[in-house]
């Protein structure tokens, strides 16, 4: 049974599915106004990761994750540079997917975009109008968030604490400062759509539980995002769930931020200026690892220093896969634990990985216990055990698939001709045959690589 921290109930639980088999799964998606930074990063590995393990454990996962198209900063940025906000959306949409594609992040199954559900969301304002829990103003439709018993849920705190900490935003006609903005008023040179309360476009909040339930339908799973999402974006898109009287999410997930010098991460905090300029200046595959080392909830830190220890730790698994001749897996493949064979060292070490996986998506654990296994591999193999080092090997290649990670890719993707140089050249320093050794390294050098002799043998990487 997979158990999951639920934000709700402050607790990890069964993760309890509302049909037997089948994970529905809804995550917060970027708004598309300017490259994707870090936090972008680590939020589509980490649930990336959680869609992989349930599909490794047999589970069919439909995964949903949204593109926001319109927004007060795509316009913002439009009117700027003088372009549409749809030339704008689309340019930083294909910079999004870009992104995913070098992470090894696997594409949703549905990618609802905001301006393909403004019917839907009109549908549910006028509802909300008619029953009395929103309310027109100058600028445009309120939600009457006292109109939901349980505001507050997902905060922890009471609407009244909530309420005496809040920030007057918008509207001085609000009857409450938590109240939010269904829907905006048109504003000259801001898109809109015309509706029965007055032309407009829709606000944050009312997008995603319009297309969540529309694709997902009621009372389905898991509804994830960063901690920073918990209030007030996902509260409100409870409570308006709750207002048109919809069972949602079953379970909510969310994972911790991107830290800088111990402080969160901002535009102007960091050394890598976007996530694409981090994947432009390192192997993209340490990003994942660096993800996998830390628990999805706690806080990570990205610098140089631990991006390049996570490439040096890539490495060990690089020289693994040339050594054991592994396949390469990850990238839009899913792994599934029922296509491969789990028997003696590969069953002890899948069921550890399974109980750490399984515990809250321990993947600190999981990845220690692989490593361990790697050093392992190298052991019996050098100890002549050499069916039984592939085999764990073979092991250790589909649990990291599992989790996304490839071994040998990137700018690490070798030829055939350098992958046999690699493999005659670990057997030549294994046998103390020198000359051969170096023989094969100048060989290496001449063919563009800068060679290394790492713990477990040959390294090398492009010069
Ligand atoms: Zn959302």
């Amino acid at each position: 049974m997979i158990r999951l921290y639920d934000t709700v109930r402050g607790e990890v639980r069964d993760l309890t599915l509302r049909s037997p088999g089948r994970v529905s799964m809804y995550v917060c998606g970027p708004t598309v106004y300017d490259l994707p930074h870090l936090g972008h990063g680590r939020f589509t590995l980490v649930w990336d990761v959680a869609r992989r393990w349930f599909t490794f454990q047999g589970l069919s996962v439909h995964y949903v994750s949204n593109v926001t198209d319109v927004d007060d900063n795509i316009i913002a940025r439009a009117n700027l540079e003088s372009r549409t906000e749809s030339d704008v959306a689309a340019q930083y949409e294909k910079e999004w997917w870009d992104a995913m594609t070098r992470l090894g992040v696997a594409r949703p199954d549905d990618t609802p975009h905001a301006t393909h559900y403004i019917e839907g969301m009109i549908d549910l304002i006028a509802s909300f109008l008619d029953r009395d829990v929103a309310y027109v103003t100058s600028d445009g439709v309120y939600f009457d968030v006292s109109s939901v018993p349980d505001y507050g849920l997902l905060a922890g705190q009471p609407l009244e604490s909530l309420r005496a900490g809040a920030r007057v935003e918008g509207s001085d006609e609000k009857r409450s400062p938590l109240d939010f903005a269904l829907w905006k008023n048109a504003k000259p040179d801001e898109p809109s759509w015309p509706a029965p309360f007055g032309d407009g476009r829709p606000g944050w909040h009312t997008e995603c539980v319009v297309m969540a339930l529309d694709l997902l339908g009621e009372g389905f799973d898991l509804h994830t995002g960063g901690f920073d999402l918990k209030f007030p974006h996902h509260e409100n898109e409870r409570a308006q769930a709750e207002a048109a009287h919809k069972s949602f999410a079953r379970h909510w997930a969310h994972h911790g931020f991107v830290m800088v010098g111990g402080e969160k991460m901002s535009k102007s905090l960091h050394n890598f200026t976007s996530l694409t300029d981090l994947l432009d200046k390192t192997d993209p595959r340490a990003y994942r690892l660096l993800v996998l080392r830390s628990h999805y909830r706690s806080p990570i830190e990205v610098t140089p220093s631990i991006i390049a220890d996570a490439e040096r730790a890539l490495d060990r698994l690089d020289t693994l896969a040339r050594r054991f001749q592994l396949s390469v897996l990850g990238g839009d493949n899913f792994e599934l634990a029922s296509s491969h064979a789990w028997e003696d060292e590969s069953l002890e070490l899948y069921e550890r990985v399974v109980a750490s996986m399984n515990d809250d998506l321990n993947t600190p654990f999981a990845v220690a216990e692989l490593f361990e296994a790697l050093t392992a591999a190298n052991l019996m193999a050098d100890e002549g055990h050499g069916a039984s080092a592939r085999r764990l090997a073979q092991s250790i290649n589909a649990l990291f698939g599992a989790l996304g990670l490839s071994l040998l890719a990137g700018s690490h993707v070798t030829d055939e001709v350098t992958e046999k140089l690699v493999i005659e050249r670990d057997a030549a320093r294994l046998s103390k045959n020198w000359a051969d050794a170096d023989r094969i390294r100048d060989e290496l050098v001449q063919r563009g690589w800068i060679v290394e002799d790492g713990a477990s043998g040959t390294v090398i990487r492009r010069s």
